[in-house]
């Protein structure tokens, strides 16, 4: 089978392991694990920034991260697309109180006028605009990717309007491989940083959350609240320290073999639009006589497993356990549809 479903799939290859078991380890809760502590410092100091915290999952530091920029009543600004909308179970409102206001962005991303027109005067009828989330790559933009000189205006406003910003950035390396653009820039344009060690990059487990070192330590706190606090988790830690090492400059292999889907999709019969393929994820619409999960089941006699991704839409993501041979037989299958 070819597993295109999600790039949460990889599995840990063997040197990945093998590094993961010789990793030293101690109670993180206590602050003793010197594999947490040596991938927290890595990962704040690669982002320009004083402090990380490693969590066991993407969602966990979303949701921290909006309950350290938030106060209970305040007013959170994201496109409609967003995970922290879609796909966190409206832990904005369970965990931190606060409202949202939504974006009808374009593939995912949000431009300064529609943040600019999204923020609330301030009236005591109001919850307070407090906080802006962009999300680098977008996952239901079909892997659309911001470049920093769209992010400038962006926080050239938050700046001016005292807004806070935090980045969704659980693919946020499948989009600096393309763009060349530097982990330390995209640090100093937003409050906290989320990525995610488990998607492309191939570690089993774990998210970071990156920010100065108040926000981190109240961070902490969170998590522990969050039944986020973990013991040994150096031997998640040294799969991430790995993938970090191993596995990043290789995310362009993943987007250009998301391209070749994307090219082979564009001119088959059945798909009516296609959305532009930039990294590792592809989206595309079926045509109207054409049921999505139909659809998906002529996939999977084919030997293909993908999800139907809302709207008639199909999602495919390339990633670490997809390689290229599988990608070509991907093509040809399509087309045999
Ligand atoms: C996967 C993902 C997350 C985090 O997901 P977890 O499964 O909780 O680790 C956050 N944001 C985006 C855009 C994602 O794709």
């Amino acid at each position: 089978m070819i597993n295109l479903v999600s790039d949460t799939l990889t599995k840990p290859t063997p040197k990945m392991l093998e590094y993961m078991m010789s990793a030293e380890v101690g109670d993180d809760v206590f602050n003793e694990d010197p594999s947490v502590n040596a991938l927290q410092n890595r990962v704040a100091e690669m982002f320009g920034k004083e402090a990380a915290l490693f969590c066991p999952s993407g969602t966990m530091t979303n949701q921290i991260a909006i309950k350290i920029n938030t106060k209970p009543l305040d007013d959170v600004i994201c496109d409609i697309d967003s995970h922290i909308y879609q796909s966190e179970t409206g832990g904005y409102a369970f965990n931190s109180g606060v409202a949202i206001t939504l974006i009808q962005g374009s593939n995912g991303k949000v431009t300064a006028n529609q943040v600019e027109s999204s923020i609330k005067p301030g009236f005591d009828w109001q919850p307070i605009s407090r906080l802006i989330v962009l999300e680098n790559t977008c996952n239901k933009g079909g892997g659309s990717f911001y470049t920093l000189d769209e992010v400038k205006p962006i926080y050239d406003l938050c700046k001016n309007k005292g807004l806070k910003m935090h980045l969704d950035g659980a693919r946020l390396f499948n989009a600096l491989v393309e763009t060349g653009e530097s982990p330390q820039t995209w640090g100093s344009y937003f409050d906290t940083i989320s990525v995610c060690m488990s998607k492309g990059l191939g570690a089993p487990v774990g998210s970071l959350l990156i920010g100065d070192k108040n926000m981190i330590k109240e961070a902490r706190r969170f998590r522990k609240v969050m039944g986020g606090g973990m013991r040994q988790a150096g031997y998640l830690a040294a799969a991430c320290d790995y993938a970090l090492d191993h596995h990043v400059e290789r995310l362009k292999e993943d987007n250009n073999r998301a391209k070749m889907i994307g090219e082979v999709l564009k001119s088959l019969p059945y798909v009516k639009t296609l959305k532009p393929v930039h990294t590792n994820i592809v989206i595309f619409q079926l045509q109207d006589d054409i049921k999505d999960l139909d659809f998906i089941e002529k996939l999977k006699a084919k030997g293909i497993l993908a999800v139907p991704f809302g709207g008639n839409t199909i999602r495919f993501v390339t990633h670490l356990d997809i390689s290229e041979s599988m990608v070509e037989q991907t093509c040809k299958l399509l087309k045999e549809i």
